[in-house]
């Protein structure tokens, strides 16, 4: 498929997000790009990713292997979504939704978790961070950190000696341990989540820096803090989530039956203001082996006032839909068998060699 690049909307830990418009169709979508050296992430989500199709998760299209300006970029395309992220839509609610949005929210989160779970998968980055919303809802997105896990005996599902990822604030106690990362791992940071959507704030009050909040998650024995003003239900809903044994905590299956999520409806669409400022993942090495407490502190904190997704959506958005209008910010890019130049930086036909 030949396609154009078009401006950046989004840039995490390990990719940048931009969206893209095919030549043939006009159809816009999402692209994930990373240089092919550095993309092992991606492609292990682009493997994950094709093979899932749900409404509650971002939809996957394709990939290709691009040149732009010398560099072999690896690219995972998606349907784009255009209302940002569940993040974004408690900043322009006023730093906290009700609880009806709560609810609506929560339940199509669960209803794409509980696709995943039965289809063997475990998500490990659930945030508001990594949930967007689109017209009919939010979608789980951003599954950089997903992974197949190997059934046990009781159906929790368990990963054996893979590598351990995602955000220190939304994690369960067995993975700040190091132990393991099933089905449930999923189940805590949905309830950390609900906390995010209530507060507006993180999980974990007063964090200063990821070691010890980690070793707080880990083994002080402690729940995060149930926000008071949430409904009897509400908080039960979130006592079955956050339950610090991995067993005790219910499944998706079971909390999609809980009677907090029984009053919802209905998909209202989102109004297109967007804000950002949520932590980004860690993975592997640099959650493990760095005790460097700004480098957390910059994971931690991530924040982008100038470069944030929010302002680029916005200077590209009107009523939801980028402009195209501005040729200059356009790459065009092909595969090998296409024929077009790359516009921006004169590369000639045969720019694309590699495709797999
Ligand atoms: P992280 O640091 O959380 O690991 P990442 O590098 O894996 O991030 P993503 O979380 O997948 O990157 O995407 C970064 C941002 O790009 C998202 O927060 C969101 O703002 C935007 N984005 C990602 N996918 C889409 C999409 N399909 N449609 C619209 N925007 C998207």
């Amino acid at each position: 498929m030949d396609w154009i690049r078009g401006h950046a909307i989004g840039r995490g830990s390990s990719a940048t997000v931009s969206v893209a418009t095919s030549r043939c169709s006009g159809d816009i979508f999402a692209v994930k790009s990373v240089e092919l050296s550095q993309s092992e992430f991606l492609q292990r989500e682009q493997k994950i990713l094709s093979s899932l199709s749900c409404p509650g998760i971002v939809s996957y299209l394709g990939y290709d292997i691009t040149r732009e300006n010398n560099k072999l970029m690896y690219n995972l395309q998606m349907e784009y979504v255009p209302g940002g992220t569940l993040t974004d839509a408690i900043h322009r609610h006023g730093g906290r939704l009700n609880e009806s949005a709560i609810v609506r929210y929560t339940r199509q989160t669960l209803e794409g978790l509980e696709y995943l779970h039965s289809s063997g998968i475990v998500h490990c980055d659930i945030k508001g961070r990594n949930i967007l919303i689109g017209e009919s809802g939010a979608k789980i997105a951003d599954l950089g950190c997903a992974k197949w896990v190997h059934p046990v005996a009781g159906g929790s599902g368990k990963v054996v000696a893979a590598p351990i990822g995602g955000t220190p604030v939304f994690m369960a106690p067995e993975v700040a341990r190091g132990e393991e990362q099933g089905f449930p791992v999923d189940i805590w940071a949905l309830g950390c989540t609900v906390i995010e959507m209530a507060t507006g704030g993180l999980p974990w009050s007063n964090v200063t820096d990821p070691v010890s909040i980690l070793y707080r998650i880990a083994f002080s024995g402690e729940l995060p803090e149930f926000p008071d003003f949430l409904s009897d239900q509400a908080k039960d809903f979130l006592s079955k989530c956050l339950r610090r044994d991995p067993k005790e905590r219910w499944t998706a299956k079971e909390l999609l039956k809980h009677p907090f999520l029984a009053e919802f409806s209905s998909h209202p669409k989102q109004s297109q203001d967007f804000d950002s400022n949520s932590p980004t993942s860690i993975l592997d090495q640099r959650l493990w082996s760095s005790t460097e407490e700004s480098k957390f502190q910059i994971d931690l904190d991530h924040t982008s006032s100038v470069n944030s997704p929010a302002q680029r959506i916005r200077a590209l958005s009107c009523s939801g839909v980028p402009s195209w209008t501005r040729d200059e910010d356009w790459i065009t890019i092909r595969d090998n068998s296409g024929e077009e130049t790359n516009a921006d930086s004169g590369n000639k036909r045969g720019d694309l060699e590699v495709k797999l």
